[in-house]
This record gives C-alpha cells, sequence and structure tokens, in this order.
C-alpha cells in the first residue's frame, strides 16, 4: 500500500516537475508511510526525490517510535548537535523545484529557503491533493467504518437516547465526544452542539448555554478512527438536526427543503460532475425556497485522512469529480439570531453513481427529552 502511494507520489512528482517533496507535520506524511511527526522544534522532514526510497530526517532518540517500511523510507537520525535544515538542504541539492507539506512549520520552511536560495518552492498539495482525493478501495473501507460509527451515534440523538433539554451544549458535546471515542476512534476533531438562536452560527462553539423545549439542536461531529501502528486513521464528519418538540411550521418547511436540496446535491456528485456544480444544485434547490440567502458556506469539503481537504465542492471549482473521491455534503441555512440547520453526509463518487456512507435518517426527529 504505502510502496504504490511513493509510486504514484515520485510519477506525479515527474510530471508535475517538482525534483523534491518534503513532508514534516501533517496528514500527507501518515498517508504517505504511515509515520506521524511530532509537532515539536526537532525537525522531522521525509525527503522524497524522483526514484528509489525516500528518507525520513528524524531526531535520533525518536527513531524507536518509527514503524520501519525500508522498500518505502530510510531513516536517518539526527544527534541533538547536528544541523537537519543542512541534511535536508544536502539531499535535496541542485532541485530546482521543491514542494514542501502545506501544514510544515513556517520556521523551517525560512531556514531551507535561506539555505537554498537558488530553488523555488512549490507547496505540497500540488503533489498530494490529487492523490489523497482519489481513495483506494482500502481507504473507503475505514471511512465507511467511520462513517457506521457516527451514523449509531446519530441515531440514539435521533431517539431520544442522548438527554438534551435542561443539559448544556458542553455537556452534550462531551457526551459525544465519549461516544466518538467509544465508537472506534482515537481522536474527537469536533463535536459542535449549538441550540436554538446559536445553530445560526455554523462553527458554533457549544459552552453553558441550557438546551430548552422548543428548539433546534444542532449536532455536528466526527473523529479520527484509531488504525493500528503506523497505519493513519480516517475522519468521519456528520451533521444532523433534532427538535426538543414540535418545531412550528416556518422551520418545518424550511428544513424539508433543505432535506430535499441535501438529497438533490447528493444525487448530482457523479463521476464527471465539475465540483461547484454540485454546489449549484444545492443552491438552487434552497433559492426555490428562499432560503440560499442563509446559505453561507460552500456545500462540502474532501476527507480521509484529513478533516478537510480536497477536493472542495465549492462555486468556481470546475474540477470534475473522479471514481474514489470522498466528500461532504452538507447544505444548511443559517438565520442569525433565530435558529439554523444543516444535513451533512460523507459521500464517495463512484463509477456506479453517488454511494453515501452515512445513512442514518434525514428526517427531522422530535425528541421529547
Ligand atoms: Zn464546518
Ligand atoms: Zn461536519
Ligand atoms: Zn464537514
Amino acid at each position: 500500500m504505502f510502496e504504490q502511494r511513493l509510486n504514484r507520489v515520485q510519477a506525479e512528482m515527474t510530471e508535475t516537475g517538482v525534483d523534491a517533496l518534503l513532508l514534516s507535520v501533517g496528514p500527507d506524511l501518515p498517508w504517505l508511510i504511515g509515520y506521524q511527526a511530532m509537532p515539536l522544534e526537532r525537525l522531522t522532514m521525509l525527503v522524497v526525490t524522483a526514484d528509489g526510497p525516500a528518507k525520513l530526517i528524524i531526531p535520533a532518540f525518536e527513531v524507536p517510535r518509527v514503524v520501519e517500511r525500508p522498500e518505502v523510507f530510510s531513516l536517518v537520525g539526527w544527534g541533538e548537535t547536528e544541523d537537519p535544515i543542512a541534511l535536508v538542504a544536502g539531499l535535496v541539492k541542485g532541485a530546482e523545484t521543491v514542494a514542501i507539506g502545506d501544514h510544515t512549520w513556517s520556521r523551517f520552511l525560512v531556514e531551507l529557503q535561506q539555505s537554498m536560495p537558488r530553488t523555488s518552492w512549490v507547496g505540497g498539495r500540488s503533489v498530494t491533493g490529487k492523490l489523497r482525493a482519489m481513495k483506494e478501495p482500502h481507504e473507503i473501507d475505514r471511512l465507511q467504518a467511520a462513517a457506521s460509527g457516527v451514523d449509531r451515534i446519530a441515531a440514539a440523538l435521533q431517539a431520544g437516547d442522548i438527554p438534551l433539554i435542561g443539559r448544556t451544549e458542553a455537556d452534550v458535546s462531551a457526551e459525544l465526544g465519549k461516544r466518538i471515542r467509544a465508537e472506534g476512534h482515537a481522536i474527537v476533531n469536533f463535536a459542535i452542539v449549538a441550540a436554538g438562536e446559536n445553530a445560526s452560527s455554523p462553527h458554533h462553539h457549544p459552552g453553558d448555554r441550557v438546551i430548552g423545549p422548543g428548539e433546534v439542536v444542532l449536532c455536528d461531529f466526527g473523529g479520527t478512527t484509531a488504525e493500528p501502528e503506523g497505519e493513519p486513521g480516517y475522519c468521519s464528519d456528520i451533521t444532523r438536526c433534532v427538535y426538543t418538540g414540535e418545531p412550528p411550521a416556518e422551520f418545518r418547511e424550511a428544513y424539508d427543503a433543505l432535506q430535499d436540496a441535501q438529497s438533490k446535491a447528493v444525487a448530482a456528485a457523479v463521476v464527471g460532475a465539475p465540483a461547484g456544480s454540485v454546489d449549484k444544485v444545492a443552491r438552487d434547490r434552497l433559492a426555490q425556497s428562499d432560503l440560499d440567502q442563509w446559505f453561507l458556506h460552500r456545500l462540502g469539503h474532501g476527507i480521509g485522512v484529513e478533516a478537510h481537504e480536497d477536493p472542495y465542492l465549492v462555486a468556481g471549482n470546475a474540477d470534475p469529480l473522479v471514481a474514489g473521491n470522498a466528500f461532504s455534503i452538507e447544505p444548511g441555512f443559517y438565520v442569525a439570531d433565530r435558529w439554523g440547520a444543516r444535513i451533512e453526509d460523507i459521500v464517495i463518487s463512484t463509477d456506479d453513481g453517488p454511494r453515501p456512507l452515512n445513512n442514518v435518517s434525514h428526517d427531522l426527529a422530535i425528541v421529547e427529552a
């Protein structure tokens, strides 16, 4: 698996004229070699050139952390008094164009640029973005397992098994976090719980507000799966809304339009469709119900080892969806100081059509507790 990824990366480098790829902290590295760099001031950096195994520059005493894969990379431990920047610069000497991972600390990039003044630099995403976006069957299995885990939590919310009325958003968020871990995730990436008027803020930070009867509760949560040592985890991300009691007709109508927009957008996410056109399908449907003015963000984002990655389903993105793309479809409406709603599924585009990974009910659940 990792060897094939390295081959694909090297082919992409040759095609795009990139002489070396440097990866440090961030999701590219675990995706490519199964190792996550420690986010510290001691440099960890994978040096990939156009052929042969890569080299992982790493503090010597962190070598025992690494699951070795000699067919993919060799280890170059550096001692406390050595200069790792000089080590990296020496390995890529003469490179005209170097791609560097998007999450690399700027201090390392600045030092590298100073020691390689004639090199031109591009973002690592220009090499890895498209490749990471095309999921392998094994990755789709991981994403499906992650999605099924959060589906079960959403089902518990809809069934009223997670009490809401009388609890604070933060308290419910903490319970979602516990359940995300219990469902096989190593990390909780977020657990947004937004009640009533707070649901009008798409990235609301759950706080002390107590959930009452007769309001919408928007829950958007996900994590990164626990995998065997040396393999990267995959992300889940789902949004469902429940109402504590019978919703007013106006909310019900808006929600029904949102649900229709979401399912139409899922159906439109076919192989070959420009990513931005899928966003337009949802936006046009919301416009029919005069809700498009309240749809404040893009339709969706890719997902994989990173919670947000390529492809982005946003107006202006003309890149066609390809088989194996994994992305969210998450339209919403957010009426300031009043209420809001969002419905989010993770979907794979396949040659047989869009395949949603989240299959828990999309209906507005009424909960009484
Ligand atoms: Zn978001
Ligand atoms: Zn989400
Ligand atoms: Zn999302």
